[in-house]
C-alpha cells in the first residue's frame, strides 16, 4: 500500500492525521491542532510536509500551522479564506487537487461550521471529516442548520461502505452513551460501544472508523430510518426533522 495514513493525537481530545506516500516521499497533513506532536510524528519518521489541508476555521484545527508550513501549500475553502491560515490553494466544493499524484476531492459538508470542508481520497479509500461525520456522532451546530448539516452528513453517507472516516476528535465514548439512548435495540450499536469502551481502557484511539461501522450504528447518519424514527417517536417526520431532534437531544444529553 504506498500511502499510509498516521493518526496523531493533539491537544487533550483532537486528531491530526498524516498521509505519506512512499512512491514520492510527499506527506500531507489534515489539521493542525498543535505543531509539537506533529512536529514528533514527521520527526520520528523522516517525514517532511509538503501540503496542509485545513478543514474548518476552529483553532483548535488551525492553531498548529503556522509553525509547521514552513514549505508545505497550504489548502483551504476558498469561502472560508478570510477566517484561515493565508492559503496557497484556495479550493472549493467539487473540486479535485492533486497529492503525490493522487485525487483529492473536496466536500463541502458545512453545519459544525459554514465552510467545513472534507477530503476524500479515493486511492486510499480515506475521508477526512474532522467536525462533520465523527465517530458515532457528528459536530455541533455552532454555524448551520440542522438541515444543512443533514444534507453534509447524506453526502459521506453515500461514498463508498469500506471507506476510512477520520474524524477530528475522540468523542467515541460519550457519542456511544448517547446513541444507545436513541436506538436501545440496534445489536451492532451494542456491540461497538463494548469494543469501543475496551478500546479506550488501552488508551486506543477509536478514530478512524469505517464509514459502514457508522451506517450501522451512528443516529446522526441514520435519521433517514423508519426504525430510528420510530424509536424516537416521530414514524412520519422528514429526515432532516428527525435529525434535528437527534441533534437537540444530544446538546441536552
Ligand atoms: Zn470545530
Ligand atoms: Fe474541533
Amino acid at each position: 500500500m504506498p500511502i499510509e495514513i498516521v493518526t496523531v493525537p493533539c491537544l487533550s481530545d483532537n486528531y491530526a492525521f498524516l498521509i505519506h506516500d512512499d512512491d514520492t516521499g510527499q506527506t500531507a497533513l489534515v489539521d493542525a491542532p498543535e505543531a509539537h506532536p506533529i512536529q514528533v510524528a514527521l520527526d520520528a519518521r523522516g517525514w517532511t510536509l509538503s501540503q496542509i489541508w485545513i478543514t474548518h476555521h476552529h483553532g483548535d484545527h488551525i492553531d498548529g500551522v503556522a509553525d509547521l508550513r514552513e514549505c508545505a501549500m497550504v489548502v483551504g475553502n476558498e469561502y472560508d479564506a478570510r477566517r484561515l491560515p493565508a492559503l496557497d490553494a484556495k479550493v472549493t466544493d467539487g473540486e479535485t487537487f492533486d497529492f503525490a499524484g493522487n485525487d483529492v476531492l473536496v466536500m463541502d459538508v458545512s453545519g459544525h461550521t459554514i465552510g467545513h470542508i472534507a477530503f476524500y481520497l479515493p486511492g486510499a479509500n480515506a475521508v477526512f471529516t474532522a467536525d462533520s461525520l465523527m465517530a458515532l456522532g457528528c459536530g455541533r451546530l455552532f454555524e448551520g442548520t440542522p438541515e444543512l448539516m443533514w444534507s453534509s452528513l447524506s453526502k459521506l453517507a453515500a461514498l463508498p461502505r469500506h471507506t476510512i472516516v477520520c474524524s477530528g476528535h475522540e468523542y467515541t465514548a460519550s457519542n456511544a452513551k448517547f446513541a444507545l439512548t436513541v436506538e436501545t435495540e440496534n445489536e451492532a450499536l451494542h456491540a461497538r460501544a463494548a469494543e469501543i469502551a475496551e478500546t479506550r481502557a488501552k488508551g486506543k484511539p477509536t478514530v478512524p472508523s469505517t464509514l459502514a461501522e457508522e451506517l450501522a450504528t451512528n443516529p446522526f447518519l441514520r435519521a433517514n430510518l423508519p426504525e430510528v424514527k420510530a424509536a424516537i417517536g416521530m414514524p412520519n417526520a422528514s429526515d432532516g426533522a428527525v435529525f434535528a431532534e437527534i441533534r437537540q437531544r444530544k446538546d441536552r444529553f
